[in-house]
């Protein structure tokens, strides 16, 4: 089967981060076995009670010393029920559209595409395909797999849209919520109150500061080159004639890899402390919901060599989170590298074009040869 076909087929099956994913792992699971992979599948409940599912296919045999991991997360995000090609694979202009098309069942199709290419029975090396859960809200299958060590790696191909370009270093995703109290009263007697919204808006001020602020450390290679903050969610007050009893507000950031995921929320932390200095009334309480540091594979890594060499493409950063700190916690250099390009990912008509579609499968095939099929690479 080519490439594309088994893509229309991935696509075809729903597998939104929400629902169970079963029934793309069962699809999955088939393909790898009818290649000669000896797989199993683990699972989970996640937090509504979801079965979720993950498999772990390794050639020649099983083992727990893997050599070279291709990994590739099995949910999307949601669709827009009014687009109509999100499960139904659709060819334009060389482009492949569907939800999941670039993110990230076009790796996983390549994949697995690129085993079926290989006489896998003969390799030196053992190769394993590891498919994920619940990537796309908050690479939950990946930590679970860090977790439960079912294996180590050395090599991790970690498939996510790079237009194949080979990606070494990544930023970390972090995330918390933020609630600040005040004392509500009557709008026309603001002595006799506080307001919520002003003391938030007293500390995102700071926060904008400390954004600012964060410049000066930066890592050159990433675009921007700082760790940077946003606030994406602000929601305080009751009516527009009382004074604002409550105020909450999302501050997420992504830390440069080697800066710790904590320093942004310490600062801000200070920053409260120094507003309480000020008005004895501040009251605020920060809740870390995620904090997840930036990585960094060497640049003589083999891997990233490798993968430059297959690709003609230096290897580069990005600015969004993936399961590589995952993988390089079970021991791999990791590498971030597939077909598409994440600005049309997680968009309605999201696309794969079809030409970067079928060069992933010969990279990936170069790469299972070199590093699980010659004797030295
Ligand atoms: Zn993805």
């Amino acid at each position: 089967m080519g490439v594309e076909e088994t893509l229309a087929q991935l696509v075809a099956i729903d597998s939104t981060s929400s629902k169970s994913n079963g029934a793309v792992v069962e699809y999955a699971l088939a393909r790898a076995v009818a290649a000669g992979l000896r797989a199993r599948v683990t699972s989970y409940r996640d937090d509504r009670g979801t079965e979720k599912f993950q498999m772990l296919a390794f050639a020649p045999s099983e083992t727990e010393e893997v050599e070279l991991a291709l990994v590739g997360h099995t949910d999307t995000v949601p669709f827009d029920a009014s687009w109509a090609e999100a499960l139904a694979l659709t060819e334009r202009e060389g482009k492949l559209y569907g939800r999941g098309a670039c993110d990230t069942k076009g790796f996983i199709a390549a994949a697995i595409t690129a085993i079926e290419e290989t006489s896998v029975r003969a390799l030196r090396r053992p190769l394993a395909l590891v498919l994920t859960a619940d990537e796309e809200v908050g690479c939950l299958g990946a930590k679970k797999l860090a977790e439960s060590k079912p294996f180590r790696v050395r090599h991790a191909v970690v498939g996510e849209p790079t237009g194949l370009q080979p990606i070494r270093a990544g930023k970390g995703y972090c995330l918390a919520d933020v609630t600040v109290r005040g004392r509500e009263g009557h709008s026309a007697y603001p002595h006799l109150g506080a307001s919520a919204v002003m003391r938030a808006a007293r500390l995102v001020a700071r926060v904008e500061r400390i954004a600012g602020e964060l410049k000066a450390g930066g890592h050159d290679s990433f675009d921007p080159p700082q760790t940077t903050v946003n606030v994406g969610l602000i929601a305080g007050g009751t009516a527009k004639n009382i004074i604002a009893g409550e105020c909450r507000f999302t501050l997420e950031w992504r830390p440069v890899p080697g800066q710790r995921p904590e320093h942004v929320v310490e600062l801000v932390e200070r920053e409260v402390e120094s507003l309480r200095a000020e008005d004895e009334g501040f009251e605020c309480s920060v809740r870390v919901l995620r904090l997840d540091g930036g990585i960094e594979t060497r640049a003589d890594a083999p891997l990233v060599r490798a993968l430059e060499e297959l690709t003609g493409r230096d290897a580069g950063t990005i600015s969004f989170g993936t399961e590589a700190p995952q993988l390089a916690e079970l021991g791999a250099d990791a590498v971030v590298f597939g077909p598409g390009d994440i600005r049309v990912a997680h968009r309605t008509g999201e696309f794969v074009p079809a030409s970067e579609l079928k060069e992933a499968v010969t990279i990936l095939r170069g790469v299972i040869e070199r590093f699980c099929a010659r004797e030295h690479q």
